[in-house]
């Protein structure tokens, strides 16, 4: 059997900082993890949420702690490119957009964080629309007050991204086993991992880096508060030379007056697999779902009815970009996962035994420290002052 000093389960956006950071040592290394399937529709196993070319990245976040761990990461995006050669971040600056009369949340948390932590922004009060000199193909209504954070903020290509910290980390003499963890028991002082191939392979430590995937299959040791939510995004295709016209455009989150969806947030046109250039918007929904099981996971990703919010997403980027011609709309079906305490747990479950999952919606930015940040627990070293160990303590079920 294959052993190795530390296991990562899942090479997704944090297995794979967490593998770089590992392969760091003179440890022996490897991540399991399967590669994005190919023909999703037809999927029988795990999926994932960094399947997508855009997640927002910024320094304003949604809380000063998530704005701490953004700002760990973005500083490490440069030395990730330049190590793996592979880009991924795209620095176009982000605007938070929200109507005046929601009392709380969408826009005071964040601008009370950008002021806490000495943000770099710009606030745009109501009915002063001069943000529009800079964004003139974008609309929100006059009322609403906005504010436009600069780069490093913008969007990061997950897909890249996971692709870069892989390319280092097997530089660094990493392994990347491309299966599907089923067990993971212990024994005697080592841990026994068995994939969906029959692999059987040793570790010393194990860090399980799962997903929204992390309570399926038997990674854990005890069950842990972790549940996850559907989420529907929206590929808006525009032309090439709109596409080519508006790629310096910012990312955008926006409080939309809708009965069916809320909290939109937007990329500008980015390029696809299949070649093509869209905008993609998601948002909350009144049709968001909360599966519970790998199969109702599957289910959704395989045939879940992510048209139900389909006109609501359309009514949306067309406000947002009135002047624009959209080609096509289709919709995409994805993952997100909670815990009950908004964070992400980074922990430490048993002797060996560790976690770091529980993106929240909010994690792709983040996901280098979040990933470093387990890498660090396992090698016993001491935690980072400036992040409260307990917000990312794992929480029982
Ligand atoms: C539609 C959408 C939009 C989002 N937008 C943003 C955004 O704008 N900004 C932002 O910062 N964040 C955003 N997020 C959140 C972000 O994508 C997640 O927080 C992030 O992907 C979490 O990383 P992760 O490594 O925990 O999970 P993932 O990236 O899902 O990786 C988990 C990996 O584990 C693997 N896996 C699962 N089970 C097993 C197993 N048994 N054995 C081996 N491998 C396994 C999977 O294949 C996968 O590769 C968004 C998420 C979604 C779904």
């Amino acid at each position: 059997m294959e052993r190795f000093d530390h296991v990562v389960v899942g090479a997704g956006l944090i297995g794979a900082a967490a593998t770089r950071a590992l392969s760091e040592t003179q440890s022996t290394v490897a991540v399991i993890g399967p590669d994005e399937p190919a023909q999703p529709l037809q999927h029988r196993g795990v999926f994932a949420s960094h399947y997508d070319q855009g997640r927002i990245t910024r320094l304003i976040g949604r809380d000063p702690l998530y704005s701490k761990l953004a700002e760990l990461a973005i500083a490490r995006y440069p030395e990730i490119e330049a190590g793996s050669g592979i880009r991924f971040h795209s620095p176009v600056g982000m605007l938070i957009a929200s109507s005046p009369t929601v009392p709380d949340g969408h826009m005071k948390r964040p601008l009370d964080t950008a002021r806490e932590m000495g943000r770099e922004f710009t606030l745009y009060e109501a009915f002063d629309r001069s943000w529009k000199n800079a964004f003139p193909y974008l609309d929100f209504p006059e009322s609403y007050r906005v504010i436009h954070e600069p780069a490093p903020a913008g969007y990061i290509n997950p897909r890249e991204m996971v692709r870069a910290q892989l390319a280092m980390a097997t530089k660094n003499g990493a392994t990347r086993i491309a299966e599907t963890v089923v067990t993971v028991t212990r024994e005697g002082g080592d841990f026994r991992l068995e994939t969906d191939r029959g692999r059987l392979v040793a570790a010393g430590q194990v860090l399980i880096a799962a997903g929204a995937f992390t309570p399926c299959h038997s990674l854990l040791p005890r069950p842990l508060a972790f549940g996850c939510e559907t989420e529907t995004i929206l590929l808006a295709r525009v032309s090439e030379e709109d596409a080519r016209r508006l790629q310096h455009a910012p990312t955008v989150i926006y409080l939309v007056e809708d009965r069916e969806i809320w909290d939109t947030y937007m990329t500008p046109p980015i390029r696809y697999p299949d070649g093509h250039h869209y905008i993609k918007i998601g948002a909350n929904s009144i049709y968001d779902d909360k599966p519970e099981s790998l199969e109702a996971i599957g289910r959704w990703f395989r045939s879940g009815d992510s048209d139900r919010s389909k006109d609501a997403l359309v009514r949306a980027v067309r406000s947002l970009w009135p002047g624009l011609d959209f080609t096509s709309f289709q919709t995409a079906r994805c993952i997100l996962s909670r815990t009950p305490t908004g964070y992400p747990m980074v922990d430490r479950l048993e002797e060996g035994w560790f976690v770091a999952a529980g993106g929240n919606g909010g994690s792709a930015k983040s996901a280098d420290a979040l990933g470093r940040l387990a890498a660090a627990l396992m090698r016993d070293e001491p935690w980072p002052k400036e992040i409260p160990r307990e917000a990312l303590r794992a929480q029982s079920a």
